[in-house]
């Protein structure tokens, strides 16, 4: 399915529920890289990380992965034109939203008070996701939407009732490597509130924390969804369509015959929201190379306290210790 070629039409009447494929993990685990592979299998439409689109499209800023603005881009000018006809405030979602991704939020993700904190803004926000994941799905044409919105707060509200389909991809990606990845780079946001907020900010031993909590989170968030499959990061490196296959065969999705070839981490431009711009903007053809950096360039001692600290849930993931 061309990923450009639909745009302005109506939503499709489609009545079925939504069926999204979830990309749920850590932040830094290369999951623009994976919804930009899964998005070249027919049937799948990625839209990058679609719980941030209310804060794209609110800050004016927002660029598609086809290039183009959010307010150029038919997609997604046909997604907002959905969302404000259904009474949907944008800019006040962009708000709440912002809220519900402060680090600090979450250990209580999955505790009753958090809900009950933020019940109104929650339940407003939880309206709104239906209504944009229901315009994104119905516009796409799609048989699955590949969200890669990652974040355990994304997926809870999801899991509001009423349901989606929703299959889960848990994405694995070495702890080490992600704190690594924080402290050699500065995440900057495109614009809105709290742009530049979400950093490497922090000792790098809290982000080796954070990496295990946010992974626990999204395997307890898992239970009871239509499926759930497991992918580390370094498995889709060395091999990309073997590992993207099973992956999917697993969730109960038969992959077909077309996608992106054995050994080819070669991008092609999707209807993609946030995540990184390296992988989003790249021309079609463009062939990512794992970044391994951190198993050169991370001294002994260091790599030692990171293992450390890691510990017990590389174990679990299956990382050589
Ligand atoms: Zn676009």
């Amino acid at each position: 399915m061309p990923p450009f070629s639909m745009p302005d039409n109506a939503p499709d009447p489609r009545v079925e529920k939504p069926r999204v494929l979830f990309v749920g993990g850590a932040m830094k685990s290369g999951s623009t890289l994976l919804g930009a592979l899964l998005g070249q299998f027919p049937g799948f439409f990625n839209v990058g990380e679609l719980g941030r689109f209310w804060v794209e499209a609110a800050s004016g800023e927002g660029r598609c992965g086809c290039g183009q603005s959010l307010d150029a881009c038919a997609f997604w000018a046909g997604v907002a034109a959905d969302c404000r006809t259904q009474g949907v405030d944008i800019a006040r979602m962009s708000e709440r939203v912002y809220e519900l991704d402060e680090t600090r939020r979450l250990g209580r993700v999955l505790t009753r008070r958090f809900r009950a904190d933020v019940r109104s803004g929650w339940d407003e926000l939880a309206a709104a996701t239906r209504v944009l994941y229901a315009s994104a799905w119905q516009r796409s044409a799609a048989r699955y939407l590949v969200d890669v919105s990652k974040l355990p707060t994304h997926l809870l509200l999801l899991k509001e009732p009423p349901p989606l389909e929703i299959l889960l991809l848990h994405l694995v990606r070495d702890g080490r490597a992600v704190a690594y990845s924080w402290e050699r780079t500065r995440q900057k946001r495109t614009g809105g509130r709290g742009a530049g907020s979400v950093r490497g900010h922090r000792w790098a031993g809290s982000d080796v924390f954070v990496w295990a909590l946010q992974n626990f989170m999204i395997e307890r968030l898992g239970r009871g969804l239509s499926g759930r499959a497991l992918l580390r990061y370094e498995d889709l490196a060395a091999a990309p369509r073997a590992s993207l296959v099973k992956a999917l065969e697993t969730l109960g999705i038969d992959p077909g015959e077309g996608g992106v070839d054995a050994g080819s981490l070669r991008l092609e431009p999707t209807h993609s929201i946030a995540g990184s711009p390296q992988v989003r903007f790249a021309q079609s053809g463009t062939a990512v190379v794992p970044d391994d950096a951190w198993r050169r360039e991370l001294g002994t001692a260091r790599r030692r306290a990171w293992t450390l600290l890691a510990w017990p849930a590389l174990k679990r993931y299956g990382y050589r210790i």
